[in-house]
């Protein structure tokens, strides 16, 4: 149902559907869909610096009727902020913008080479601490998941990353698995662009739901934990609505089949930003 959850490798429960909120102004915007979200059921929130709205979300749960241990946030440091000091730095100014005590997930925003180790550190020292409950990273390849993991006490938590049927990663994903590292998509509707896809609509008819709801639901039943993006309320609740209904193993392995090894962002193993 709409509040199961995944069991981290140190035990904590992470919802598996939580609202993604890029590109959603701070203020009234961002309060709306934080507030839509919260009123349909969803627990999990995923934000970063980087959006520039950590007041409104926080606004908008602190408003909320729902209790602080009922939700599950993650944020994220930003590039820039790379580095031991300014880690800790950063992920205070977060806490203050957030208007919170502790935060669910604490995840680093790239890999920054050179850097990512020190960030690292200082987010293992923050979870000693018991200011952040789970620590992980987004687009680490393989490669520079075992490099942290060489340096390191603690193994990340989650992995958030580009996934869609035209980027599966299925050896990142295998080793993510392996390693009890928990999968997260972000880009689960391909940033918008999957709504064009003419396979997507097939599929979307013959079970009698919309194409946000076929990608969304192919991602739960793989274990992956999705935040999709929407400021509209009808979308929101649309999103929400993937616990009645199954696809069939043909049709998993279809869309798994549609892999074309294509980004729409970044390259984690070169970007530089
Ligand atoms: P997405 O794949 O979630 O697509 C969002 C787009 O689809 C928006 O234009 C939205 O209006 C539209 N949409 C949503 N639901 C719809 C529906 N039911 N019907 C029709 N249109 C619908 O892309 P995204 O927002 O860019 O990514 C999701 C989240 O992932 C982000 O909000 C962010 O939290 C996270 N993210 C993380 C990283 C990272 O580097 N860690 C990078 C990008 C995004």
């Amino acid at each position: 149902d709409i509040n199961g959850s995944v069991t981290l490798s140190n035990d904590i429960k992470m919802p598996y559907l939580g609202l993604g909120v890029y590109k959603t102004k701070n203020g009234e915007e961002v309060y709306n869909a934080v507030k839509h979200a919260l009123d349909t059921g969803y627990k999990h929130i995923d934000t970063a610096a980087a959006y520039f709205n950590e007041e409104g979300v926080g606004k908008a749960i602190k408003e909320h009727q729902i209790s602080r241990k009922d939700i599950f946030i993650s944020t994220k440091v930003w590039n820039s902020d790379q580095g031991y000091d300014s880690t800790i730095k950063a992920f205070n100014n977060s806490l203050k913008k957030l208007d919170m005590e502790y935060i669910d997930l604490y995840l680093q925003h790239w890999p920054v080479k050179g850097k990512f180790k020190d960030t690292w550190r200082a987010m293992e020292t923050l979870y000693e601490q018991g200011k952040i409950k789970a620590i992980g990273v987004c687009n680490f390849l393989q490669f520079q998941l075992e490099d942290l993991m060489e340096s390191s006490n603690i193994k990340p938590m989650v992995n958030q990353v580009e996934f869609h049927p035209f980027l599966t990663q299925e050896s990142l994903q295998k080793f993510c698995k392996n390693e009890e590292i928990q999968y997260q998509s972000w880009f689960p509707l391909m940033h918008g662009e999957a709504f064009k896809i003419e396979i997507f609509q097939e599929l979307a008819d013959k079970y009698h739901r919309t194409i946000a709801q076929i990608l969304l639901r192919w991602n739960l039943q793989k274990d992956i934990i999705i935040i999709p993006k929407s400021k509209s309320k009808m979308h929101i609740i649309e999103n929400s609505q993937l616990f009645d209904f199954e696809i069939s193993e043909e049709d998993m392995f279809l869309l798994d089949s549609l892999n074309r090894d294509l980004r729409m962002g970044p390259d984690p193993a070169n970007f530089n930003f």
